[in-house]
């Protein structure tokens, strides 16, 4: 059956990259819902336009526009073939509802979260100097995850579906860690403490 990936992780701490190595170890597809709301903006759509603004202060898209748009990208083939990593989705606990909705209790085989401080994606936004990375912008992100977004976290964690890996560190030592993760969750087997870099 094809796998159903999904990782979590404050803003800044390491997604992107860390999606890229999965997705070409696995061979699962990349759904990235910022990456879809990116290009709707750059290609001027009517969801690019309402969502600008709304990244841009930090804010969430709502959870209807959302789920709408992530029910009919797994409906695709290259995805019911090749399964997902699901990257920024769900956000929400009506998203987290509505994903298990669509794909039914084992909606997620496994899913890592990647641990990096406040303080440190703090730096790392601010560093990267994105045109939405101001300060309030990145404030108001943070403040969501943890309000929205953390306590769905609880959910894949009681089913034994998530591992925590620590995001400190080299591309690779983080992606190593990574993988031990997802491989010990996939095969639902409990990793000791030392073993995922706590
Ligand atoms: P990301 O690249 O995942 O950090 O997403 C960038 C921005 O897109 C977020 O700050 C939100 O404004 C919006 N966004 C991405 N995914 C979602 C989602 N699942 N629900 C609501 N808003 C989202």
């Amino acid at each position: 059956m094809a796998l159903h990936l999904a990782i979590f992780g404050r803003q800044g701490a390491g997604k992107g990259t860390q999606s890229q190595r999965i997705v070409d170890a696995y061979g699962v597809v990349h759904v990235s819902t910022g990456d879809m709301l990116r290009a709707a903006i750059a290609a001027g759509t009517q969801l690019g336009l309402a969502a600008q603004k709304i990244m841009d202060a930090g804010g969430l898209v709502d959870d209807n526009t959302m789920i709408g748009i992530v029910s009919d990208r797994l409906a695709e083939s290259d995805i019911v073939d090749r399964g997902v990593l699901l990257d920024g989705f769900p956000r929400t606990p009506a998203q987290a509802d509505e994903l298990v909705r669509i794909l039914g209790e084992r909606s997620i085989d496994a899913a890592v979260n990647l641990e990096v401080s406040v303080e440190e994606v703090t730096a790392r936004m601010l560093e990267r100097g994105r045109d939405d990375d101001t300060e309030a912008a990145i404030a108001k992100r943070l403040g969501l995850y943890e309000s929205q977004t953390r306590p769905l976290l609880d959910w894949f964690d009681e089913r034994g579906l998530l591992r925590q890996v620590d995001g400190l560190g080299g591309e690779d030592d983080v992606f190593a860690r990574v993988k031990t993760a997802l491989d010990a969750c996939i095969a639902g087997v409990e990793v000791g403490e030392g073993d995922n870099g706590e």
